[in-house]
């Protein structure tokens, strides 16, 4: 029991803190849904059923260990994610002399690169061998902790040239849309937390400070005729499609 009333205690105020007036986003603890342990239950199956992780579970309760007990209450993040780390930093420097064709861009896509390797570099080196001479077929690559940092945002040189995306099979829908690929097979593994947050945070800077309005958002299995099971059923899609449209 006073294990159980030390961490309400703790809940509760951090629930009471004003994030706002801090400057920083909301944090999970104010936005999960709240969920009772039942038997047979782990934190592990429990992150896998509501599509998040044992880490983004524990920091939501303040759990220091993976020990949880039957009928207790926790809350499971949102999966569409907040957190107090700016992942936009490096980002923002290496796109700040971009004059960017706000009116060419109607859509943003989400892909996974369905290799559990891979960065930018290495894409763009693959997709040149396949024929494509501007190099890397989507605009933002964000990497998962192999081949590049856990959620690191890599810009493609489509981007720093405004060029066109090479990420779609239909040619109309490459010119008015922005590709964004998750490093990862999610058909087979998850989308890590940092990148989760990395996508959700370059989602709303490109749509709040860079084209300055919202546009369509998709997944690529999604576009007509594009036959894909791409970003795979581990992406969270539909938690996308509430926070995005
Ligand atoms: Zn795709």
């Amino acid at each position: 029991m006073r294990y159980s009333r030390r961490h309400f205690t703790r809940n509760t105020l951090l629930a009471s803190l004003s994030c706002t007036s801090l400057g920083i986003p909301l944090l999970a603890q104010s936005r999960g849904r709240s969920y009772t342990v039942r038997k047979g239950d782990t934190l592990s199956h429990i992150a896998r059923r509501h599509q998040t992780t044992v880490a983004a579970i524990k920091r939501a309760n303040n759990l220091t260990s993976d020990l949880i007990r039957i009928g207790q209450k926790i809350t499971l993040p949102d999966p569409r994610v907040y957190t107090t780390v700016d992942r936009l930093h490096s980002l923002r420097q290496q796109c700040a002399g971009i004059k960017v064709r706000k009116s060419q861009w109607q859509r943003i896509v989400v892909h996974h690169s369905a290799i559990k390797y891979g960065n930018a570099s290495t894409y763009d080196a693959t997709h040149r061998r396949r024929g494509m001479k501007n190099g890397l077929a989507y605009h933002f690559v964000i990497g998962n902790g192999i081949d590049s940092g856990d959620g690191v945002i890599e810009v493609g040189p489509r981007w720093k040239k405004q060029l066109l995306g090479g990420h779609l099979k239909s040619y109309t829908l490459n010119l008015s849309s922005i590709g964004i690929c998750l490093v990862g097979n999610f058909e087979e593994s998850r989308p890590s937390q940092k990148q989760l947050d990395s996508f959700v945070q370059l989602m709303n800077w490109l749509q709040e400070a860079v084209l300055k309005q919202k546009v369509d958002f998709a997944g690529h299995r999604e576009l007509k005729g594009e036959q894909t099971v791409c970003p795979g059923k581990n992406f969270p899609l539909s938690a996308m499609h509430r926070r995005f449209g």
